[in-house]
């Protein structure tokens, strides 16, 4: 998506270690209107799709998807809580997830009762690098009995094996921008092409 690489170009910042940090429009401050975009290729890319909810895992994950979620007849969005809470009503389901950008592993947590049998579920998240976010939410769906359709993604890293892995088992993962290469001393870029978008 080409406003979507467009930014990341313009104010994106590379770190050393693979890292990239977007948080003046997607991680830290919201950049509305580009999220409203990037939910109007997710309904374009899954539009054959039935999609009765949304699944995203806190907290980047959730303004993109309660946006992206008024392109999909505002379906209800259900996203995992990575701390066990008071709050929490009753049982859950759970998944182990090793944090990319934190170094440690959290308890990712969904209420089962916002989990349906049957039901039809995209995922959308902010970032795909290896994968292991996407594992533990895929690992909450399969326990829960519902249908991954499919999986919205912002950014994936291209040169990290999350996406390859996911693509390979069968997912359609919808990478908005995927980078191949990325180099924190040049701040050079290279895109690669996601083959279920349209730009
Ligand atoms: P994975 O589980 O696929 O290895 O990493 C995905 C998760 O780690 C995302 O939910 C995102 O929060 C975080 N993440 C991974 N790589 C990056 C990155 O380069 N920048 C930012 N801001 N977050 C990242």
């Amino acid at each position: 998506m080409q406003e979507l690489e467009e930014r990341i170009k313009k104010d994106g910042i590379i770190r050393e270690g693979g890292v990239l940090k977007v948080g003046s429009f997607l991680n830290h401050q919201c950049d509305v209107e580009l999220f409203d975009h990037m939910g109007q290729e997710w309904a374009r890319i899954f539009k054959d799709k039935k999609i009765d909810k949304i699944l995203t895992v806190e907290s980047s994950g959730i303004g993109i998807a309660c946006v992206a979620s008024k392109s999909f007849n505002s379906v209800p969005v259900v996203f995992a809580k990575k701390t066990e809470s008071i709050n929490l009503d009753g049982e859950s389901y759970t998944a182990n997830v090793h944090s990319f950008t934190h170094k440690r592993n959290n308890t990712v947590i969904v209420t089962k009762s916002l989990l349906n049998p049957g039901e039809h579920v995209l995922i959308v998240d902010d970032f795909l690098a290896n994968g292991c976010a996407l594992r533990g939410l895929i690992q909450i769906c399969d326990s829960a009995g519902v249908v991954v359709e499919g999986i919205g993604i912002a950014i994936e890293k291209g040169f990290q094996p999350g996406g390859k892995d996911l693509r390979a088992q069968g997912y359609q993962v919808a990478s908005l921008a995927i980078i191949e290469d990325m180099d924190a001393e040049t701040g050079d870029i290279t895109f690669g092409k996601c083959a279920l978008c349209s730009e």
